[in-house]
């Protein structure tokens, strides 16, 4: 059984003690490749070594998270717009919108989402977006540039059945986490209406640890406990959840 990881922060230094071991894990569970988003300025170089030390299961996306667009984000842009260039890299990422603890810099938010929405577009990449509290002008940046040239993953989704529909309409797939396996999470409900070949899964580690590992750090290796969850829902084999999520998640990646 293969599973893709299309979304961990192995790089993160909550890992710095015992990465080795975290990854051998993740192998362990049949977690056989991890996609990294990078963050901001200050994760790229944990993000390449990470790499560098596990070339054959890790790949590597470049985007500035948006939480971490402050001031100085045409800067931080114009760096990472350089080493996209390089080819070191399987998709746009993480990029979106945030509005939920501060809105202080919504408005750069936008521009920079905006930009890299446009550098997906222009080196054929897939994005792998973030979005909080911000469902609204998410949608309708998407509509402005989806011109069929744009794809990827609206990671950690956890919206409604409609906002579901609205990104699948869109031409999105879902990225689904440890979030699926807590009881008050809706998307359980309509989860059997959702078309399988868009579902991809994630862990978002060191964040949304799934039951029964809630509160602890989230590793790759606890993506099982989330796709036997799914599996359940839907009633199938976690064997065949995993072929139908891998392959969804490689033919986004193009990995
Ligand atoms: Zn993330």
């Amino acid at each position: 059984m293969l599973l893709i990881d299309t979304h961990t922060h192995i790089y993160d230094p909550d890992f710095d003690l015992d990465r080795e071991d975290v990854v051998q894990r993740a192998l362990d569970n049949g977690v056989g490749v991890m996609l990294l988003p990078n963050v901001d300025a200050s994760t790229i170089e944990p993000m390449l070594k990470t790499h560098e030390r596990f070339p054959e299961c890790t790949r590597m996306m470049m985007g500035l998270q948006p939480e971490e667009v402050k001031g100085d984000y045409k800067q931080v842009l114009g760096l990472m717009e350089k080493m996209l260039a390089d080819g070191s890299f399987v998709g746009v990422g993480e990029i979106g919108l945030d509005y939920y603890w501060d809105r202080t810099f919504e408005k750069e938010q936008l521009d920079a989402f905006g930009v890299q929405l446009d550098w997906a577009k222009e080196l054929k990449l897939p994005v792998s977006i973030h979005c909080r509290n911000a469902f609204e002008t998410m949608v309708k940046v998407l509509e402005e540039k989806q011109d069929g040239g744009l794809c990827g993953v609206m990671h950690c989704f956890t919206g409604t059945h409609e906002e579901a529909k609205a990104y699948l309409g869109l031409g999105f797939h879902l990225g689904l986490g440890g979030v699926v396996t807590y009881k008050n999470c809706g998307v359980r409900e309509f989860l059997p209406e959702l078309p399988l070949e868009r579902l991809v899964l994630e862990t978002d580690a060191p964040y949304l640890s799934p039951i029964p590992h809630r509160g602890k750090r989230n590793e790759p290796a606890f993506m099982l406990d989330t796709a036997k969850r799914i599996a359940d829902i839907l009633q199938f084999s976690v064997e065949t959840l995993a072929e139908i999520t891998t392959a969804n998640a490689k033919k986004v990646f193009e990995i």
